[in-house]
Formats: structure tokens, sequence, C-alpha cells
């Protein structure tokens, strides 16, 4: 297919849920307004959200069936395969490389103090600047807080050939090009800063992943999760085992509810209701496509009372989560070897379900989401996340593009002309993303459907020399 159709149908299938956002959260608005001075008019509003939600949810089911009768979801299939195989070639042949005596080395310490998809997206950085600078990762794992053994009893090692950090020359970031080995720090102290860091993908690729992925970011990191995440035997037969115990089944929407230390501190609260609404939603759009014979969420999160309410208030869905989360709740657990099996698993049911709902403001949503992209071609808008839009700590800004000109026409909205580039903060869920624009500097609203995304790109090596 030619890349402007591809792009053409993601962006009617993003902006019609762009606009069902705005009117639906403005009636909403509208209701609240009503309510106490003109009661007569909230049936009125109550139903044009009713309809006005069929619609939708027509539009969505035929723009989604454009995708399965304009002819090219082979091609979608085979596409996301080559891609996949050929950067999966390139890492195997980054990290094992003939003479790992004379290799140039890029060391990467598991020591970040924080999180397991914090640590993650830590090593996945590491991978993205080794990957960039053509440097073999050397990650040192020892003492790992999550496994004190290190990485490799879990994971397989990055390299079958070469894990030494011995070379002739030493050097911390940036060091020079004829450094043998170096030193790399954690994102957020990393000075100069790389080219090869978030939201950039290799220059290379950019052509084919723009036409076949919604957010070819999101793709690359997958694809460095795959090759990362490669699980040991031992912790294949752990998952294993425990989806056929745990009963895990389709269609499932993945929830996951993150609490203790984050809210208030970097989180807000949101109830379970919220997440509900979505996952129901989701729902009753499915059954527009096929007969769902119980509604199913696998629900993971960092407070055990979540499933419990969970079973409680919903008890006509089947409620599938790992009940031996208590043994993660408290936060002087969490990081430790116990909890690590806990916290794989429920990464790896959530990426598996069908559909996402969740705070993109934690970590382990976005790893999951990540880690989903590996499973389709694209599943950029299998997700609903109650809070911020999907970014990589320590990115690069994230910009988009002004597509239409705005005028504003309520406080706080901004003006761009066609063509002006918005750094984005956030987006709102009513319509309207919140954003600095460049040229002018003025922060404010804009309706996100007036702009496109801005996809960065970095001169990473092509590894052509890997076919001589
Ligand atoms: P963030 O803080 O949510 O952005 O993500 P991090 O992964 O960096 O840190 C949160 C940590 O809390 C995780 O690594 C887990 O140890 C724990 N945690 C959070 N949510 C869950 C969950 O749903 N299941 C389990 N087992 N642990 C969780």
């Amino acid at each position: 297919p030619n890349t402007q159709y591809e792009i053409l149908r993601r962006r009617i299938f993003s902006n019609t849920k762009e606009m069902w956002y705005f009117i639906n959260s403005s009636l909403k608005d509208l209701k609240k307004k009503a309510n106490g001075i003109a009661p007569e008019l909230i049936d009125s509003i109550n139903y044009i959200i009713s309809m006005g939600l069929e619609h939708h949810r027509s539009l969505m089911f035929d723009i989604e069936q454009l995708e399965i009768v304009d002819g090219y979801s082979v091609w979608r299939e085979k596409e996301a395969a080559d891609m996949s195989n050929l950067v999966q070639d390139r890492f195997r042949y980054l990290q094992n490389p003939e003479n790992c005596k004379t290799a140039r080395k890029l060391v990467c310490s598991l020591n970040k103090g924080c999180g397991y998809g914090c640590q993650l997206h830590h090593a996945v950085y590491c991978f993205m600047v080794a990957y960039g600078t053509q440097r073999t990762l050397i990650l040192k794992s020892k003492g790992w807080r999550y496994h004190k053994a290190g990485w490799e009893e879990v994971f397989k090692p990055v390299s079958d050939t070469c894990t030494s950090i011995e070379g002739d020359s030493f050097s911390n970031w940036p060091g020079h090009e004829d450094t043998q080995v170096i030193n790399l720090p954690i994102i957020d102290s990393l000075s100069p800063r790389s080219p090869f860091l978030p939201l950039a993908i290799p220059e290379d690729l950019a052509p084919r992943l723009v036409r076949l992925h919604g957010d070819p970011i999101v793709w690359w990191v997958g694809q460095i999760l795959k090759y990362l995440l490669r699980p040991q035997e031992k912790t294949t037969a752990m998952i294993q085992e425990a989806m056929t115990k745990m009963g895990f089944k389709r269609p499932i929407v993945g929830v996951h509810v993150r609490r203790t230390d984050k809210v208030g501190t970097e989180a807000a609260f949101h109830g379970l209701e919220e997440y509900m609404s979505h996952v129901d939603e989701y729902y009753n759009y499915l059954e527009l496509k096929q007969v769902v014979d119980k509604r199913r969420i696998y629900l993971a999160s960092d407070d055990p009372k979540v499933l419990l309410e969970a079973k409680k208030k919903y008890p006509h869905y089947e409620i599938i989560g790992d009940p031996s989360i208590s043994k993660t709740a408290s936060v002087s657990t969490r990081y430790s070897d116990s909890s690590l099996f806990g916290i794989i698993l429920d990464i790896h049911m959530l990426s598996m379900s069908d559909y996402l709902v969740c705070t993109f403001s934690s970590q382990v949503c976005r790893v999951a989401y990540e880690i989903m992209q590996n499973y389709y071609p694209d599943a950029s808008a299998k997700f609903r996340s109650l809070d911020d839009i999907y970014y990589y700590g320590g990115q690069n800004a994230h910009n988009v593009v002004a597509v239409w000109q705005h005028e504003p026409k309520k406080n706080g909205e901004m003006h761009f002309a066609v063509g002006d580039l918005i750094g984005v903060a956030g987006n709102h869920w009513n319509g309207f993303s919140k954003g600095r624009n460049v040229r002018t500097n003025q922060i404010g609203f804009y309706p996100t459907f007036k702009v496109k995304d801005k996809i960065q790109t970095a001169k990473f090596p092509t590894y052509s020399e890997m076919y001589k």
C-alpha cells in the first residue's frame, strides 16, 4: 500500500476518537451547567450522548473494516515480520562480535535506583546508544536489586560471546571513537546527550516504519525489549505454569492500576470505576464484531486491595490476576528477588491482552504496551491511558506539526499556523492537548486533530557490513 493511504487510514481512526472525546466531554460539561438551572435539558443531552456513542462505534467499526477489506493484511504481517527479523539480526550481529578482545564496548550498569519498568527502560536506552555507536553492550547486573545473581539467570545474556568489560582503553561517556570501552551513565545525567535517544528512530528504517506503524518509536523500543527479554527456560516455564493456572483466555483486557507510592507524588488517583468504564466501552464495541462469551480482564496492581474490590464490584466480569501480589505490595519488599516474578508475570499478561487500560504515567504499563507491539503489525492504538500519552523517560522533545491553522476561541487556547511545531505536554482526552508553540513560545491548548506527529530520526549505523 502507499504510505499516504496507511497514514490516512490511521489518521481517520484517531481523529474519529478525538472528535468523540471532544463531543462527549463538552456534553458532560453542558450537563453540569444545566443541572439546577435547566433540568429539562438533561434528558436531551443524555440522548445526544447515547446516540453519539452509537455513531462513534459504527464509524470506528467501518474504519477498522477498511484494514481488513483493503487487501493489505498479508503485506502488513509480512512487512512486520521482515522488519523485526532485520533488526533482530542486526542486534545479534552487534552483540556477538568475532573478537571480544578487540571489540568496542559500551558498559551499562543495571543499578538505577528505581522500579522494574524503569530499569528495563534504562537497559533499553543503553541498547539504543550501543546500537547507535556500534558498540557491543555489556550489561553489568551482578547484585541487581531485583535478582542478586544477575540478569542472566532470568533472561538470556545480551551476548553469547562477549560479556567481559576488559579492553585496552577505558573512558566515561562520551570518550572517543577509538576508546575501546565506554561507561554509560543513566539517561538523566548523560552529557553530552546522544543523538540516538528517544524519540529518534533509525533513519534507514523510518520510511518503512512510518508506513507500517502508528507510533514508530514504540515499535523500536518493543524490538529492543524483544531482544533483551528473551527468557531463560526457567522463566518461560514459570510463566507458562502461571498462565495455565490462572486460565488466561481471550478476549481479555489488561488493566493496570498503579497505586501505593505513585499516587499523590507522580500521578493522580483514579478510581476503579474509571478504568472499568473504558473496559465496558471496549466490550460494547467488541460486541459489534463478535459474540463475547464473557467479559474478562487481567487485573494487575501494586495494591492487593484492588483485586478484591474489583471482584466484589464487578461480579459479571471474569477477573484474572495474580493473588500473590500481596507479597510485592509494600515498598520495602518491592525491589527484591521475591517480587521479580510477580512483576514479570503481570507485565507479560498485560502485554498479551487484546487492549490495555492503564495510566501511562507508570513505566509498568508503558513496558507492557511496548512489548505488545511484538504481537501485531501495529498495536499502537490498542490502549486507553487515563493520564499521560506515551513517552519515554528522558526523551528529547516530543513535537507535533500543525496541519490546520488555529485561532483561539476560548481562554487558554493557543494560536498557530500550518507548519508550526508544537512541543506536546499531554492530551487532555477532551479533544484538546496542551503544548508550547515552538515558533511563538505560547503555551496553551490546541485541538488534537489539527496536528500530526513529527517523526524524529537519527543516523544510526545500517550494519550493511554484516552481509559481507
Ligand atoms: P512506575 O513507578 O509505575 O513508573 O514503574 P516502575 O516499574 O519503575 O516501579 C514500580 C514498581 O512497583 C514495579 O517495578 C513493581 O515492582 C511494582 N509494581 C507496580 N505495579 C505493579 C503491578 O501491577 N504488579 C506487580 N507485581 N508489581 C507492580
